[in-house]
């Protein structure tokens, strides 16, 4: 098979918005540009680094995995994995006759050096987390991608609206970093992360580096964070969370709906507007019916990762 098929093996079967079934890994436009070849077009070898805790909690895990080369291969491969897209992670697991297939996303690629970074959040009871949870550095898993349809086109100014639910910040990241290090992408971000409370804001450091651009906002929607000045009407913008925040940090206390999105409107004029969506299924159509009714955009300006 070319390396670039794909058919009803390679799907996880967990209904993804993106299934690779419609999505196949293509050359990207970087890899023909370089005139190289994307060594994760069909399933690659890659060697785990590391496997360190994040925030503090031990049921999340950073990864970082390199690729590995065969013998025979001469080095002549580059990984390219753009923003917003995904990898299959293949994994032959004893007791079970087909391989465990599951999509994660990358927050972080080295195209030269061919690496690349996840975050994961454990599953009590879930397979591939069980599996992820015992991995040791130098470890080799199979890695196939990458999987999508979301292209940036930096000629174009937009007003982008990035809504993120929990670790699915993670792959939201390289999106927003696309645009703030061209220095001529006139774009402007609105970064609005949906957690349950601060202590579950991941990647704090990177959203304060990117508040110093003048074309990034960010606020963080904490629906449950509690609040120690005991008032029960205690509003959303209560003074003893400001004191938790750092400088350029916003957050309210409420769930972001249609009216906190008409509330960050970029420009009065939608037209060059649109709204990326990452999360689970139900919070990305929950997002999207929100976006719509905000922005009265269409679907096809509306992307769901
Ligand atoms: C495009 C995409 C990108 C993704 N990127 C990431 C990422 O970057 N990081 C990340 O952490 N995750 C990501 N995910 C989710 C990831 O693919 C897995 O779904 C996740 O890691 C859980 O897989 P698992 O095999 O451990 O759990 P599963 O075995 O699939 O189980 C998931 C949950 O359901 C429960 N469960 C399983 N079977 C049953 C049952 N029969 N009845 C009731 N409950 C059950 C489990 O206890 C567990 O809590 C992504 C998903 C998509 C679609």
């Amino acid at each position: 098979m070319p390396e670039n098929e794909v058919d009803e093996t390679d799907c996880c079967g967990n209904g993804c918005t993106n299934c690779i079934l419609d999505n196949k890994p293509k050359p990207s436009q970087q890899a023909l540009l370089a005139g190289k070849r994307n060594v994760i077009l069909s399933y690659a070898k890659f060697k785990m680094l590391s496997n360190e805790m994040h925030n503090g909690d031990a049921q999340l895990r950073l990864l970082h995995f390199v690729y590995v080369a065969s013998d025979d291969e001469e080095n002549d491969g580059i990984l390219d994995i753009p923003p917003g897209h995904h990898v299959m992670l293949r994994a032959e697991l004893a007791g079970h006759a087909a391989p465990l297939l599951r999509p994660y996303s990358p927050y972080w690629t080295d195209f030269v050096a061919k690496e690349f970074k996840i975050l994961v959040k454990l599953q009590p009871g879930g397979r591939m987390s069980d599996y992820l949870a015992t991995l040791e550095p130098l470890q080799v898993l199979n890695f196939r991608g990458p999987i999508g349809n979301y292209v940036h086109d930096s000629s174009s100014p937009k007003s982008i609206y990035i809504i993120a639910q929990g670790v699915a910040i993670a792959p939201t990241l390289p999106l927003v970093a696309q645009v703030l290090d061209k220095e001529d992408d006139m774009s402007c971000i609105r970064h609005l992360i949906c957690v349950k409370d601060l202590d579950h804001v991941y990647f704090r450091g990177r959203l304060l580096e990117f508040a110093q651009y003048w074309n990034y906002r960010s606020c963080l929607y904490l629906a449950h964070q509690k609040c120690s000045c005991g008032a029960v009407n205690c509003d959303e913008l209560c003074v003893h969370l400001k004191k938790k925040l750092h400088y350029n940090e916003t957050a309210r206390r409420l769930r972001l709906d249609a009216m906190q999105l008409a509330g960050q409107t970029i420009s009065s004029d939608q037209s060059g507007s649109i709204v990326i969506i990452a999360g689970t299924s139900i919070f990305q159509r929950a997002m999207r019916e929100q976006a719509i009714i905000a922005f009265n955009l269409s679907n096809k300006n509306i992307y769901l990762l």
